[in-house]
């Protein structure tokens, strides 16, 4: 089932066109990857989906939820939960701190200790750290604080903004487990990179942006294959 449905969408800043005539789709349960590089609108599209940027043309749909009109809060509320770049955790807040700020529209306080408990079995190494403060933690483990806050907040569908950016290799390869566990334990994961070459082994399916627009799109694996993308995103 098609859960998020981007349809001929049209963003603009002021007179730059910032997404022309963007489409995609994600289903039910899949990890779906946007590839682009600097300035394809990847930003742009995340925010689009979060409520905080309006499309001027075309529609966005999710779960029977108006995206170009909803509210910021109530999308999060329905569970679409957009782990921003950058991270941004509380850097003088703990571990745990943070972890429980996630859980801040969720009503019942056992809920977000369950979802806290699973957030630690996913990713020991944040309960081993559950003490120490947020900025202090490696970049591989304040991006795993990120998407654990996220876990918090029960998502149904996860956006992630470039969630390699700035790690090291072995440490992306880490957060993409993570991502793919998060997956295969039921949520739908919506994942915006430029390092294609770690984003395509945990995607099903793939879109490739270049100036706001979809130029290529396939699964994962015809994807990795194709000539254009490894030329343009995997190198030689
Ligand atoms: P990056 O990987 O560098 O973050 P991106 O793919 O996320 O890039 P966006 O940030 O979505 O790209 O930007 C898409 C286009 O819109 C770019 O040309 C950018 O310069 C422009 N843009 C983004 N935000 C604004 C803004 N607030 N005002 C004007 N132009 C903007």
């Amino acid at each position: 089932m098609t859960a998020l449905e981007v349809q001929d969408v049209d963003v603009y800043y002021g007179r730059v066109h910032a997404l022309r005539r963007l489409s995609f789709s994600v289903g039910d349960g899949e990890i779906v990857c946007l590839l682009g590089n600097n300035g394809a609108g990847k930003s742009t599209t995340m925010n689009l989906l979060s409520g905080l940027v309006r499309p001027k043309d075309g529609a966005v749909r999710w779960n029977g939820m108006d995206l170009a009109t909803a509210k910021p809060w109530d999308i999060v509320s329905a569970g679409l939960i957009h782990v921003p770049e950058g991270r941004r955790i509380f850097s003088t807040m703990t571990v745990h701190e943070n972890l429980l700020l996630g859980g801040y529209a969720v009503r019942d306080r056992r809920v977000v200790d369950q979802r806290i408990a699973q957030v630690y079995e996913l990713m020991p190494r944040l309960a081993e750290r559950r003490k120490q403060q947020g900025g202090t933690l490696s970049g591989g483990e304040q991006q795993m604080v990120a998407i654990g806050r996220a876990i918090v907040g029960g998502p149904k569908l996860l956006l992630l903004d470039e969630p390699s950016m700035g790690l090291a290799p072995l440490v992306v390869k880490q957060v993409m487990e993570v991502i793919a566990a998060v997956n295969a334990q039921g949520t739908t994961v919506l994942l915006v990179e430029q390092n294609a070459r770690a984003a395509l082994k945990i995607a099903h399916r793939a879109y490739v942006v270049e100036t706001g627009t979809v130029t290529l799109s396939g699964s994962a694996a015809e994807l990795a294959r194709d000539a254009r993308v490894v030329e343009a995103y995997l190198g030689a």
